[in-house]
């Protein structure tokens, strides 16, 4: 047996792997530490991975002298993480540390400064626990201790730390039960990671945070340079501070005692890694935990399936909250409006009757409104009326979408032109735009309530430094009557002056290709619902549908989750999806399209018996839902099996038979497993 080692993790080429023989019977596993000769020196190495067979000269390898036993410092649990996510998620392990090990980067002196989201200070009271929050707190809090516990008697030899899932409606107070937890775990000396989706989702919890904890918290932000957040790092791993918050890449925190972590927000889909690594943040963390030997604490008011699949069969352990946190707010009144009926009775605006008609009422009371519309832009697209082209980008497989400042721009590569006068495909004048986008809907509404001032918060309004916080903040003063916005601006945020929240095309998100489009719309439209009626008012969520009828929404407005749930899991039960089986979805992707037709299509075929042999499912080979990338081609391979070995070995059994028809590695090949 040989071991491809790193020898010395202090050194900055962790690229660079070397072979060692095994002793026999020495048992080894990925991530362990062990001493080998190096050089004249003895060097202490970690085990990246074990094979039975070497290219090197076997009379030449040197021999591993001794595992090395005993706890692991914070470079080692990471090392052990990256280990762990290359063989997961098979990316290259150069990959996984790079995105594992923060790089070193230095920040200008004049640029070192205070986040201002640190700035804030505190100035809300501490409320007094509820029943419910008392009884969720009191069983992390002894989970917490038995997990740190000396005693013998109380700690269990192997039990593993524990993990909970504390699902709770919106407003529910699960923020204030996290805060409560992180005091008792600064207050033992150990740190915490608090996840959060993004940052212009979860601005006020992070406020809430901060403030508590004042002096004692970093953060991490994807408008961070490099060298900024390197400095976070650094703050964590100095000791300077005791809980890191911020999206996923917070889950790498150099803490060395770490204590414990939680994920807010659990569902969020941008807790999934686009780039490779395409890592599972809920995964890596749940991973990280347990490396760490701490608990792990999850918290949603709309569980993802899997997570919520796996706390039925009791890890997670559910911690429930059923009510709102404030005393007499309850949950708003919601409304499904049909918008087919709108239109057979000749209403063809974007604001069906109803939804108008509640807006005035609270415009006129002076109280605030949302209005939803997960599009960004002017017109969702152009087409020509006389041949029905729709103009679409040259390097995407995609509609470009026209903004109001006249251009079309494509959201996936920033491809942008002027609107053309004629139709490039027949010539004809008659171009015309279709749908709806944020843009459009803020005209309108200047149009309809000429009155009212309106903020927008999208991608586009959002784009320079501090863009979201300055708009939050001005609604939140009440500067502005009407928010509207993208799905940003359902998330999280809480408004104690909204009494109604208008979703304008609820079905927009039903229609995605994605197996998953269902959870999302129920998601989304929960959130939605939990933004009205935080404060005194009661609130009003009128959502405007074609297909009223669909159980994610009527669900939704029912904030019905058990039931939700139910019915959706039938469905992945019936189609094979998961949480009910493992989908592995295999991208090939080249700029060469004949090179790689052919390539996907005989790979494919000669895999395809041994993968049904291992008793997968198989689909493919297809085209992706976008084909064409930025001016890449892009095919799909789905596999689907119930076991997580069995689809990890088939990932790589397929790579090699792709590799056998493109020895050069002109096709590159990316993985995303979801279970
Ligand atoms: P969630 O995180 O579940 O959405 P939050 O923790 O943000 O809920 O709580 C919602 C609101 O209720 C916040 O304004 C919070 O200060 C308040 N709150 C939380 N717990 C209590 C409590 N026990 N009594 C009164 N107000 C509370
Ligand atoms: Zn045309
Ligand atoms: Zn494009």
């Amino acid at each position: 047996m040989y071991a491809e080692l790193i020898v010395d993790i202090k050194s900055e080429a962790l690229d660079r792997a070397y072979t060692y023989l095994v002793p026999e019977g020495m048992e080894l596993a990925p991530g362990d530490k062990v001493s080998v000769p190096f050089g004249r020196q003895e060097k202490t190495a970690y085990v990246l991975s074990l094979s039975e067979e070497t290219d090197y000269d076997a009379g030449k390898i040197r021999e591993i002298r001794s595992k090395v036993e005993g706890a692991v410092s914070v470079k080692e649990q990471l090392l052990a993480l990256a280990v762990w996510m290359s063989e997961e998620y098979g990316t290259t392990l150069n990959q996984c540390l790079k995105t594992v090990l923060p790089v070193k980067r230095t920040v200008r002196k004049n640029r070192r400064r205070v986040d201002p989201l640190l700035r804030y200070h505190g100035t809300e009271e501490i409320p007094k626990l509820n029943p419910e929050q008392e009884a969720a707190l009191s069983e992390l809090r002894e989970g917490y201790r038995r997990c740190f516990s000396e005693e013998r008697e109380e700690r269990k030899e192997g039990e593993d730390p524990p993990s909970y899932l504390l699902f709770g409606v919106t407003g529910s107070g699960k923020t204030e039960v996290y805060l409560r937890i992180l005091e008792e775990v600064i207050q033992s000396g150990r740190q915490a990671i608090l996840l959060i989706p993004e940052i212009s989702l979860t601005y006020q919890t992070v406020l809430r945070v901060s403030g508590r904890f004042q002096g004692r918290t970093a953060i991490l932000h994807s408008r961070m340079s490099l060298g900024e957040r390197y400095e976070q790092y650094l703050r964590c791993e100095r000791g300077e501070v005791d809980i890191l918050i911020g999206p996923r890449s917070a889950v790498f925190a150099p803490f060395s005692g770490l204590g414990l972590i939680i994920m807010d927000e659990e569902q969020e889909g941008a807790y999934k890694s686009e780039t490779a690594p395409c890592y599972e943040t809920r995964e890596v963390a749940e991973k990280r935990a347990e490396l760490s030997g701490c608990p792990i604490l999850y918290g949603s008011a709309t569980p993802s399936l899997t997570i919520y699949r796996a706390a039925l069969s009791g890890r997670p352990r559910l911690l429930r909250l059923k009510k709102r946190a404030v005393p007499g707010s309850c949950l708003p009144k919601t409304e499904i409006v049909d918008l087919r009926r709108e239109l057979s009775e000749g209403n063809r605006s974007v604001f069906s009757r109803r939804l108008r008609e509640l807006m005035e009422e609270k415009l006129s009371l002076g109280e605030q409104i949302m209005l939803f519309m997960n599009r960004r832009g002017y017109s969702s697209f152009v087409s020509c009326r006389s041949c029905g082209e729709a103009i679409r980008c040259p390097h995407c497989d995609v509609s470009l979408t026209l903004h109001r400042d006249g251009r079309l721009r494509c959201h996936y590569c920033g491809y942008e032109l002027p609107l053309m006068k004629s139709c490039p495909s027949c010539g004809s004048p008659y171009l015309a735009p279709f749908g709806t986008g944020t843009e459009k809907l803020e005209s309108l509404c200047q149009k309809e309530f000429p009155g009212a001032r309106l903020l927008r918060m999208d991608r586009d309004t959002t784009g320079r430094k501090g863009g979201y916080e300055e708009i939050l903040e001005r609604f939140r003063n009440r500067e502005a009557d009407i928010l509207i916005g993208t799905q940003m601006i359902v998330k999280g945020h809480d408004f104690p002056g909204v009494t109604l929240v208008g979703v304008i095309a609820a079905d927009l998100s039903l229609f995605s290709p994605d197996f998953r489009s269902q959870e999302k719309t129920f998601q989304l439209l929960t959130q939605a619902a939990g933004r009205a009626g935080r404060g005194e008012n009661p609130g009003t969520v009128v959502i405007q549908s074609y297909q009223p009828e669909h159980y994610a929404i009527v669900l939704s407005m029912r904030q019905d989750y058990e039931l939700f749930y139910e019915k959706e899991l039938a469905f992945r039960e019936m189609m094979g999806y998961p949480p009910c089986s493992r989908l592995l979805t295999i991208r090939l992707s080249s700029a060469d399209e004949s090179f790689l037709e052919a390539v996907s299509s005989q790979s494919f075929s000669r895999f395809e018996s041994r993968a049904r042999d291992a008793g997968a499912e198989l689909i493919g080979p297809l085209n992706a839902p976008l084909y064409k990338l930025k001016d890449i081609f892009r095919k799909i391979i789905y596999i689907k099996h119930e076991s997580h070995d069995i689809i990890i070995k088939l990932r790589k059994d397929f790579a090699k038979t792709v590799r056998s028809f493109d020895r050069r590695g002109l096709i590159l090949l990316h993985y995303d497993l979801i279970q």
